[in-house]
C-alpha cells in the first residue's frame, strides 16, 4: 500500500468500487468514467507505478495480468468471437497519459458507436 494512492485505497476497501474480478494478486473494477460500454480497470494488488518501473523479474505476473484480459472482458459483457472482442490499454507516465500512478490495464469493449451509423451511400 502506498500512501495517497487512489487505487491502493480501492484495493484496501477504503474507497468503494464496483468489483468485476478478484484473486490473490489482482483486482478488477469498473472505471468511474467509462470511455466505452465496457470499461474495466485491472490493477495489481501490489503498488507498482507503471511499466516504466518494472523489469524482467516482473514478467510472470505481468503475463498473468495480460492473460486475465479475456476473462475480465467476458465478465464485463464483451461479445465473444471475432465479431466481438475488446481493447487493452496501459498508459505509462505523463507523456503516456497516465493519471493514476498505480499500474492499471484498461479493458474496453462493447459495441462500437459507429457500427450503428447508416452505411454511407454507395
Ligand atoms: P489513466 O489515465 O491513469 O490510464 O486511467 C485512470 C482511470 O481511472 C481513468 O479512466 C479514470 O476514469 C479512472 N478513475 C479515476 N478515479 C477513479 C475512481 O475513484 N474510481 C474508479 N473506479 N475509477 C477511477
Ligand atoms: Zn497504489
Amino acid at each position: 500500500m502506498s500512501d495517497n494512492c487512489l487505487f491502493c485505497k480501492i484495493i484496501e476497501g477504503i474507497i468503494p468500487c464496483t468489483k468485476v474480478y478478484e484473486d490473490d494478486d489482482f483486482l478488477a473494477f469498473n472505471d468511474i468514467n467509462p470511455a466505452a460500454p465496457v470499461h474495466i480497470l485491472v490493477v495489481p494488488k501490489r503498488h507498482v507505478h507503471s511499466l516504466q518501473t518494472i523489469s524482467a523479474e516482473d514478467a510472470a505476473w505481468l503475463g498473468k495480468m495480460l492473460a486475465l484480459a479475456p476473462e475480465i472482458a467476458r465478465l464485463g459483457g464483451c461479445r465473444p468471437g471475432h465479431e466481438g472482442g475488446f481493447r487493452v490499454v496501459i498508459n505509462n507516465g505523463l507523456d503516456g497519459g497516465q493519471e493514476i500512478n498505480h499500474l492499471h490495464m484498461h479493458v474496453l469493449g462493447g459495441e462500437r458507436p459507429w457500427q450503428n451509423r447508416a452505411a454511407p451511400a454507395a
